[in-house]
């Protein structure tokens, strides 16, 4: 799979080629932004281009080191990711294991390219920066420049240590190997040493236009989303195209969970029962209404099916043997009751209790 197409920053792409072509790019940048606006992405386009043979303002895309970096296998680009910090007491055994963990988040990103927010627990620990210094020290197997990208930059200090990990990589951006690209990724660059800061080229990447997201999620998205909920995912973006998916993912789990809550009301009271002792609480409010729409949602889905129109998504199989609209409808008419109780100050296990007892009469 390739990487997704980068989507904006017109200014800071033109400043940065510019940069290149008459030799006044930084060794070390600092690339800050909102999450999911593309800061990793501008990295990635970075380093194609200095990698591309055609030397142009944009990467051509097609020459060997475009396509080497579009499957991330340019043996020049060391993309420094957080992973879970390694178990091995041993130093060497350390690294290792970091290489082993930042191996396997590549092999995933090169499936599948879009990916979300690392592990809160994931971090560049020491073992991941002797690794930096390891691959630093090395030549370039091209034979041209080689980048380093170390996303998530804020993560070099973990809340409970010291700032080994930060330091360790102070050392090597005071003195860059030469033909050596830095760039460093994060929300806030508040959030790294101030040493580090003083060493690099800030670039600040704002938020993309509605107009950009809507672009994007219409050309990236398979199954392509519906015209209102493409709106839906475009508003509750603010612009990030991060915020849009991880939105999309918050939303199927509503929806998986409505469809839990269904199949357990249709399979009997025992099945019901068992389904709410086992339903984990919600960790916010806003995953319990969430739940709820999808449940309106799906059971409007299932009215339509049974009016014999056509649905734009499946229901659950038992729903889909409820032939009587009418009932399909009042059915909604207590989810949407239970929505408005929602809005008041009601545990929503119990709740949702209520709610399973009604909708197991009605259906
Ligand atoms: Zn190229």
């Amino acid at each position: 799979m390739p990487l997704p197409p980068l989507t904006g920053h017109a200014e800071i792409r033109l400043r940065l080629a510019t940069a290149i072509r008459t030799g006044r790019l930084p060794q070390v940048l600092v690339i800050s932004g909102a999450a999911g606006v593309g800061k990793q992405r501008v990295a990635l386009w970075l380093a194609q281009l200095l990698f591309c043979e055609r030397q142009d303002q944009e990467p051509c895309g097609s020459c060997r080191g475009c396509r080497l970096v579009d499957g991330l296998a340019h043996a020049d680009l060391h993309w420094f990711v957080p992973v879970p910090r390694p178990k091995a007491g041993d130093p060497d055994k350390a690294v290792d294991e970091a290489a082993q963990a930042i191996a396997e988040v590549m092999e995933e990103r090169r499936a599948k390219p879009l990916y979300g927010t690392p592990d809160g627990m994931a971090s560049h620990s020491m073992a991941s920066v002797r690794l930096l210094h390891r691959q630093a020290a090395l030549t370039s197997v091209e034979g041209g420049r080689r980048v380093f990208i170390i996303g998530d930059a804020e993560r070099l200090v973990p809340q409970e240590s010291s700032q080994e990990a930060a330091n360790a990589l102070l050392k090597l951006l005071e003195e860059p190997p030469a033909g050596s690209l830095f760039i460093l990724t994060t929300v806030d660059p508040r959030r790294l040493l101030p040493t580090i800061r003083s060493r690099a080229v800030p670039v600040r990447l704002g938020r993309l236009s509605d107009e950009q997201v809507r672009g994007f999620l219409a050309a990236q998205m398979t199954p392509a989303l519906a015209p209102g909920a493409l709106e839906e995912r475009v508003a509750l973006a603010a612009g990030s195209i991060g915020e849009a998916l991880a939105a999309g993912e918050e939303s199927a789990r509503a929806y998986r969970s409505a469809d839990q809550l269904l199949e357990a009301v249709l399979a009997g009271p025992a099945a019901g029962y068992e389904r709410a002792l086992r339903q984990p609480p919600f960790s916010a409010r806003g995953e319990f209404t969430a739940m709820l729409d999808a449940l309106a949602d799906t059971l409007g889905e299932a009215a339509r099916g049974a009016l014999g129109e056509a649905t734009r998504r499946p229901v659950p199989v038992a729903l889909g043997r409820r032939r009587d609209p009418a009932l399909l409808l009042r059915a909604m008419e207590r989810v949407a009751q239970a929505r408005e109780a929602a809005y008041g100050n009601v545990n929503p296990q119990i709740l949702l209790a209520v709610l399973g007892e009604e909708l197991a009469e009605v259906l």
